[in-house]
């Protein structure tokens, strides 16, 4: 009897002649996630060994392309080696009198001599006989006992749900600005759960900005990292894009001309990392500067398209799913960014290409773009290792 976790994808298998690709992709993103672990790849479903430790289900329930996962007990195909295996996991279940169960079969090995029906009945009788206080139910038991009837036996008691997705790595690469916020964290997430591969950047503003911001981001990309992969984090300077903003252009543009700026940065981060799109976490409507105009406005900077994950979002679902990632508790903390602090009073709402431009005109657009990724510094915030 071994213990293993069956590991089932679900819209990966839909994906035709890329099929092979992806599959192979989210058994490589398992490998490097899990060292220890051995990955099997069986036709419709991955199979892990060595998998008994406790983080490898908390691993796959934030791994893009699990639909879901099983830790189950391999065993010969035959009932008597289904039946051991079957009363070792309800025992660990602890089942009172009364408690209700079913056994659900699936035979894929037509040579198995019992029918799935037969295999149900059976065992289920022999569970009963073992545990006298078992009550059979076939609708919403308490326990339901799956055998997987394969060249070998499969027994489990529990179906795991995953993150579903795609695996990254099977979407490209993208570049994101991050910020400290709640929204650009989920932003990422988002993409990154279409299987792109993400590089965040993020713009710091020392001495405006502390040490403790630039750290609050290093740990937003460790929690994202545990769902990613590990990423490469970009930290630019901006203080410098800041002062020269605030001396020649009027105050209600300032952040459009600092957006706009800020994409220009980016793409030059794409160009260098191979990006093919960039990442905001622009939510419609939220801010001034994110109307229909300013969004317009400021994506005319780059010729690459800008993902907006968020963009049908509003801020309660947002909330939610930041907390569910991780990322809340870390973007709640009080460290400002650079932008918080570089906040004009009367920002122009609707602001139009025409007006974002002119007001660049007394900027050396060009040598604030260099001055930045010339400051800029790489970090690679590691996944908490494990296994
Ligand atoms: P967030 O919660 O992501 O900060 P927000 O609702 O506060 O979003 P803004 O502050 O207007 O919105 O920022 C819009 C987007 O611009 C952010 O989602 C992010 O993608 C990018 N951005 C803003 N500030 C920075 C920064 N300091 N570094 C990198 N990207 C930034
Ligand atoms: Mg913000």
């Amino acid at each position: 009897m071994e213990r293993v976790v069956l590991v089932r994808y679900g819209e990966i298998g839909l994906k035709g002649a890329n099929r092979p690709a992806f599959v192979a992709q989210l058994a490589r993103n398992l490998q490097a996630a899990l060292p220890c672990v051995r990955v099997e790849n069986r036709f419709d479903h991955l199979l892990l060994r060595d998998a008994q430790q406790p983080w490898v289900l908390e691993r796959l329930a934030r791994t893009f392309g699990v639909v879901s996962s099983s830790p189950a007990l391999e065993v010969a195909a035959e009932l008597d080696a289904i039946e051991q295996a079957a009363r070792a996991l309800v025992a660990e279940l602890a089942p009172q009198p009364g408690t209700t169960f079913r056994v659900e079969t699936h035979r894929r090995d037509k040579s198995f001599p019992l029918t799935s029906p037969e295999v149900d009945r059976e065992l289920g009788r022999r569970l009963q006989t073992h545990f006298p206080g078992l009550v059979a139910r076939m609708k919403d038991p308490q326990v339901c006992v799956w055998v997987d009837i394969r060249q070998r036996a499969y027994v489990y008691t529990q179906v795991r749900p995953g993150p579903g997705g795609l695996p990254v790595g099977t979407g490209g690469r993208a570049v994101a600005l991050l910020s400290g916020g709640i929204d650009s964290p989920v932003a990422i997430w988002m993409v990154a759960k279409r299987g792109v591969e993400v590089t965040p950047v993020h713009f710091h503003a020392p001495p405006f900005t502390s040490e403790r911001a630039k750290e609050k981001v290093v740990r937003l990309v460790e929690v994202l990292s545990q769902w990613c992969g590990p990423m490469e984090l970009w930290v630019v300077p901006f203080a410098h894009v800041q002062r020269a903003i605030r001396q020649q252009v009027e105050e209600p543009l300032w952040t459009v001309a600092m957006r706009r700026i800020m994409m220009r940065v980016a793409e030059r981060v794409a160009e260098r990392v191979g990006a093919a799109a960039l990442v905001t976490g622009e939510s419609l409507g939220q801010v001034a500067s994110q109307t229909l105009e300013a969004l317009a406005a400021i994506e005319a900077a780059t010729r690459l398209p800008v993902l907006r994950p968020l963009v049908g979002m509003d801020k309660l679902e947002i909330t939610a799913l930041a907390q569910r990632i991780g990322t809340y508790e870390i973007s709640v903390l009080p460290y400002e960014d650079c932008c918080t602090l570089f906040v004009p009073r009367r920002p122009r709402t609707r602001p139009t290409l025409e007006e974002a431009e002119r007001a660049e005109v007394g900027l050396a657009v060009d040598s604030l773009v260099q001055e930045a990724l010339a400051g800029a510094e790489t970090v690679f915030p590691a996944a908490p290792a494990r296994a």
